[in-house]
């Protein structure tokens, strides 16, 4: 299975909006002047289709690393017929890869957070910052430890407001959760600068931007541990997975630990030398070797992959960048992007959403913000639902005190308000990119 450069398989297949108004005879002109007349038309346009990035990798690599797990009759990591190694092997790769000391490959990005939250030591008591936009698991995993959650604005970057992170910190803060969001990173300077001042310690969730960085280091090597996910909407994907990363031994050490029902095998023993802590109650997050194997042979490919979708993500910036007063994305590392979509934003919601659905009306895929959740205004979270009512996350004196609710995280309800998302896909072709700067070009003088 190959794919190659230009969309040449049935999907992909369109016509730019250049090629449609030579077929129709129509001018540019003609265009913006009559926007009905482009909308009814515009229903001839196949829909712009991104896809799932991992699989439009997937190849004989993985193919046959899966066969060798197969053949060898040896699926579980550790002991087996064969000499299982998938996982060790892709642990070893990801560690140089992202340019740590120690890699630990678990079930899911979720499971990660488990793991890393562990890591840190913190349980009741403790307060940990999360992002008041993100994944539901950046919560989670505060509340399964018994800690409690206090949220951060995210500010134009669509990350964590640095500023906002410091002005949530008290004496029980012992981490911020800085989550990568939506392939782009989180301004580190100032967040590991108020971190540092003030004793507390940085988990880094790179699952929305694996293989992401920041002023040359790799997202997730920066802060004291971080963590990736492999589901089927990140870059790299066995349709389920996640790791751990970190290069402190006894973090990594209590991870591992909390990822193998408390136990800590040789592999680890070797790759930290020795052990120091002592066994305690943990879980079953151990990945496959199946995972493994398919990881293993989608890593080597994780540069292609956001090579190809920068490329494409940059020429549509550089297509629209010259239109008047048009408010990108900031970006605190313009290098370290991985183009999964580009971003701008309009003066309120009602342009926002006249903006999308113009733009989708031509094919393109656009939408809000996507793949996370406004947290504090969920009713699980306002209503501090934990798995059992005398968790000790929401009935220390700081939990019951404590208020969610939109009023909590007014600049986040604004940001995720005016901002507009268009997909970008590995594969599109040069015409594709077009399209998407014409339509944009076209929408965004239509709404201001
Ligand atoms: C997907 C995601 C996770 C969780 O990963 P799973 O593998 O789905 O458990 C955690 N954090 C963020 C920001 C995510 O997008």
């Amino acid at each position: 299975m190959s794919y190659k450069k230009e969309g040449e398989t049935g999907h992909h297949r369109f016509i730019s909006r250049r090629g449609f108004m030579a077929q129709s005879g129509l001018t540019a002109a003609a265009f913006g002047l009559a926007p009905p007349f482009w909308r009814e038309s515009s229903a001839d346009l196949p829909e712009l289709k991104p896809g799932f990035v991992a699989p439009q990798y997937y190849g004989s690599e993985e193919e046959n690393a899966l066969l060798e797990v197969l053949e060898s009759g040896s699926p579980f990591r550790y002991y087996g017929p064969g000499t299982p190694d998938k996982v060790k092997s892709f642990e070893d790769a990801s560690a140089n890869y992202m340019g740590t000391l120690y890699a630990l490959g678990v079930t899911s990005g979720t499971a990660a957070l488990d793991c890393a939250i562990t890591g840190l030591g913190i349980g009741p008591g403790d307060e940990v910052i999360v992002p008041a936009y993100t994944w539901w698991s950046d919560y989670t995993c505060v509340v399964q430890a018994g800690a409690l959650p206090v949220f951060a604005d995210i500010d134009r970057s669509l990350c964590v407001d640095p500023e906002d992170f410091a002005r949530k910190i008290t004496s029980r803060t012992k981490a911020l959760i800085a989550v990568h969001l939506l392939g782009g990173p989180c301004d580190m300077d100032p967040i590991l600068e108020t971190a540092r001042k003030r004793g507390i310690k940085i988990l880094e969730d790179a699952a929305q931007c694996v293989g992401g960085s920041y002023h040359g280091r790799k997202l997730g090597s920066i802060g004291d541990v971080g963590i990736y996910s492999f589901q089927l909407h990140k870059m790299i994907s066995s349709g389920a997975g996640g790791a751990l990363v970190s290069r402190d031994p006894e973090i990594f050490e209590r991870a591992v630990r909390f990822h193998d029902m408390g136990g800590l095998r040789d592999v680890f023993r070797d790759r930290i030398g020795g052990e120091h802590l002592s066994r305690f109650a943990g879980e079953n997050f151990r990945m496959s070797e199946f995972t493994g194997a398919v990881l293993g042979a989608q890593l080597p490919k994780l540069d292609t992959m956001i090579r190809e979708l920068r490329e494409n993500a940059g020429a549509v910036r550089e297509g629209i960048k010259g239109l008047p007063g048009i408010r990108m994305r900031k970006r605190p590392d313009p290098e370290g992007d991985n183009g999964y979509a580009i971003y701008f934003e309009l003066g309120n919601k009602q342009l926002r959403d006249r903006c999308i659905s113009e733009l989708r009306t031509r094919g393109i895929p656009t939408s809000t913000l996507t793949g996370s959740i406004l947290l504090p205004i969920r009713e699980s979270v306002i209503n501090k639902q934990a798995r059992h009512p005398s968790w000790p996350s929401f009935n220390s004196p700081e939990g019951k005190a404590i208020r969610y609710g939109p009023d909590s995280c007014r600049q986040t309800l604004e940001v995720f308000d005016r901002f507009v998302q268009v997909r970008i896909g590995p594969k599109y072709t040069e015409a594709m990119n077009d399209r998407i700067v014409d339509s944009i070009r076209e929408v965004y003088t239509l709404v201001t």
